[in-house]
């Protein structure tokens, strides 16, 4: 591998990144935090020595560049700077924090092993809803440090996604969305958190963020014209007041004008709001407030404001920190236009967050920092510091209680957390509850008891023969689902006692007892059931194993029998009822008189060769006529032989098991499910994956409709790489 890389350039590439770095930090630096830092350096380099990043850089750059981000964008000192570039050492390689400690101390110490928690939580986690997020955020950071370097770590990580695996770059793009982008918000870090949206947009929905992104270039030359012709009388009027100011015109990031086109269902050409003009004034501290209405009152003095939309977050700041003053007014050319008013100080906050402020401002002492991030711990802790904010973005979720999900259409559906697949299928409608099997998140397979995430776009899979049942009880949150279920348990208890009646009747009449009140009245004392409809319930849903009651009546002779007949009598009685309602089974057609069941040694499905055999007490068994008792069946018992084929009609899910053996890899499970879920009318049962030194077998078991349905997906799958053989499994 190593003679791949010119080592040496990459060594000078080192060491040049290394010197910007300290260069940024040096304004204020003494020599010792120089020499700190140095040491934290030499440390991760050789830590990470040999070690290369996907893209097949050397390790070390995504520690320096962590550093460099913390160091410029979020505004953090030495300890921080110590800590991104050793951020990821305890995690990756023998370093332990131990070493470190003896080093570099304790605070250094305890923020690694913050960030090393997280990662191995979080980063190795599928999901984790938004509120254990934040509690685990709170319960590891003791110090708020570890989370602006987490801050900086994903954001690297987002600039140079381009080289991980597709799936894994959908993972790690929706997670900053959903997690970390909201999380620099309320952190105050608006330059950061639109990074991270905007490089969110681009690896979830690139087409989304390519046409916007062309779309602004092209109209850039008009907007520039525009915000010139617009501010001119402002800068003119400015001058004459003695302000000095700076006026420019701020084009929206591309995920808010995409958030602005989905929340309004609008084209891009509709957003007016693409860009704001912001005047950022020089202003003495104890004067700020009266400088900005007074920059305001001129801009009013030109343009008239819309009384509805003006924001004074200058008298009371946002909980993050946030101070500005926001006011919309109408262009000459009949367009509305946000001008946003703030100072100097105002400006940097909310650009970087505090840290920047008392860093610019030299006072960048351990108590102001400490000050700062007091702060952002109460603000951590009070989730409902700022109310209003809130409403502004739904994303903010992560610190309420309730989560918004999407229909594949886009319609916002509002749930209590914790609320399943389940819940959201009988908020959409109770007959779409009563046959969910299923459903696909984020167009992915997921149960009936998927917990859902805010964010994520839920698609409700039915099936006709889906019923209510009992546990479901224990799967749903919301009270309207669990009415609902209450609901159809009880009338399908009744629908199920009918199917559970006729099956009694003839186990009756198989067993020859008489259907008297005191027989009765004596199978329900064995069973040790209240009366006939319980019974008749639970013999149709199984909880109850009629046949026992055979052994009962041979052992017992309290049951009345009809005339005992011989067992040879009876069979060829059955034959010729049989033989005399038809001469050939068309499975799937609605033969209710003619009582059949699919033999669970072989589980045919249609498009499988089958035949029927006649049983004494189970009616019709349906076997494949590849089944491994068929030989013996045929040979044996010929006469009791019923031939059998499906109908094409009806479209009936049967479940088939598919064996996979194939040599593992990380992308594979994924692939597959992919696949299935690609094809449609198939829905998967379950799928469980099992690896040994390299080499994994999986077992999936579907619902398909047929063989030729199964062939098909069998074909498609044994198309992708690393799959081996596929084979047809019992389904029990
Ligand atoms: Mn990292």
């Amino acid at each position: 591998m190593e003679q791949e890389f010119d080592t040496a350039k990459e060594r000078v590439e080192i060491i040049k990144r290394y010197r910007a770095l300290l260069r940024s930090s040096k304004s204020k630096k003494k020599s010792a935090d120089s020499l700190i830092i140095r040491k934290a350096f030499d440390m991760a380099l050789e830590a990470h020595s040999g070690t290369r990043r996907k893209s097949g850089e050397p390790y070390i750059y995504h520690p320096i560049e962590v550093a460099q981000i913390v160091v410029d964008e979020i505004g953090l000192s030495t300890t921080s700077i110590v800590c991104a570039l050793l951020h990821d050492v305890v995690e990756d390689t023998d370093v332990t924090l131990d070493d470190i400690e003896s080093i570099f101390g304790e605070t250094v110490a305890r923020i690694i092993d913050g960030l090393t928690k997280i990662s191995q939580v979080f980063d190795q986690t599928s999901s984790i809803q938004a509120e254990n997020f934040r509690k685990m955020l709170l319960t590891l950071s003791d110090d708020v440090r570890v989370i602006l370097i987490k801050l900086a770590d994903r954001l690297h990580n987002m600039r140079t996604l381009g080289s991980m695996a597709p799936h894994k770059k959908q993972k790690i793009a929706s997670e900053t969305l959903f997690l970390y982008a909201p999380l620099a918000h309320r952190l105050g870090l608006y330059a950061i958190k639109s990074d991270l949206e905007d490089l969110g947009l681009k690896h979830t929905e690139p087409e989304v963020y390519e046409t916007i992104e062309t779309k602004l270039k092209k109209t850039k030359s008009v907007r520039t014209r525009f915000i010139n012709q617009f501010t001119l009388p402002i800068k003119r009027s400015l001058d004459e007041s003695e302000i000095s100011y700076d006026v420019k015109g701020r084009t929206k990031s591309i995920y808010s004008i995409w958030n602005k086109m989905q929340k309004k269902g609008i084209p891009f050409e509709e957003v007016y709001d693409v860009f704001a003009i912001r005047v950022v004034i020089d202003s003495n501290p104890n004067k700020e407030k009266a400088d900005c209405w007074q920059a305001y009152s001129i801009v009013t003095d030109f343009y008239t404001p819309n009384p509805d939309r003006l924001r004074d977050w200058i008298s009371t700041p946002k909980g993050n920190g946030y101070e500005s003053l926001h006011t919309t007014v109408m262009s000459p050319t009949g367009k509305w236009v946000e001008v946003q008013i703030r100072t100097k100080r105002m400006d940097d906050i909310a650009e970087k967050g505090f840290a920047a402020h008392w860093k610019n401002k030299g006072s960048g002492t351990e108590s102001a920092l400490d000050e700062w991030i007091r702060k952002i711990r109460e603000m951590l802790e009070n989730p409902n510091i700022d109310a209003v904010d809130f409403v502004d973005d739904f994303k903010l979720n992560l610190f309420t209680k309730e989560i918004f999900v999407f229909t594949p259409k886009g319609e916002l559906k509002t749930l209590p957390a914790n609320a399943t697949t389940l819940d959201f299928a009988f908020e959409i409608h109770t007959q779409v509850g009563e046959k969910c099997i299923g459903a696909k998140v984020n167009h992915k397979l997921v149960p009936l008891s998927y917990q859902l995430k805010s964010g994520d776009q839920v698609e409700i899979i039915t099936s006709k023969k889906q019923k209510a049942k009992e546990d479901w009880l224990k799967i749903v949150v919301t009270g309207k689902a669990k009415s609902k279920i209450k609901i159809l348990l009880k009338d399908g208890k009744r629908t199920l006692a009918k199917i559970g009646e006729t099956i009694f009747q003839r186990k009756l009449k198989n067993y020859k007892i008489q259907p008297s009140e005191e027989n009765i009245k004596a199978i329900l004392e064995f069973y040790e059931l209240p009366n006939l409809l319980e019974l008749n319930y639970r013999i149709a849903n199984d909880t109850v194993d009629i046949t026992t009651l055979k052994k009962h009546v041979q052992e017992n002779g309290s049951l009345k029998f009809d005339e005992p007949k011989n067992v040879e009598k009876t069979l060829k009685q059955i034959v010729s009822t049989v033989r005399g309602k038809t001469d050939q089974l068309v499975l799937g057609e609605n033969m209710d008189d003619i009582d059949y069941k699919f033999s669970p040694c072989c589980s045919p499905i249609p498009g499988d060769d089958v035949f029927g055999f006649i049983t004494i007490n189970e009616g019709i068994k349906i076997h494949r006529v590849n089944c491994p008792n068929a030989t013996q069946l045929m040979a044996n018992y010929a006469y009791r032989i019923v031939q059998a084929k499906w109908t094409s009609q009806e479209s009936i899910s049967f479940l088939a098991g598919l064996n996979i053996k194939g040599i593992d890899d990380v992308g594979l499970v994924n692939e597959i499910t992919k696949v299935i879920s690609n094809q449609s009318k198939i829905n998967m049962q379950s799928i469980s994956f099992e690896s040994i030194d390299g080499v994994f077998e999986g077992k999936i078991m579907l619902f398909v409709q047929d063989t030729k349905h199964l062939n098909n997906l069998t074909e498609k799958l044994k198309k992708i790489e690393g799959i081996h053989n596929i084979e047809r499994v019992d389904t029990n």
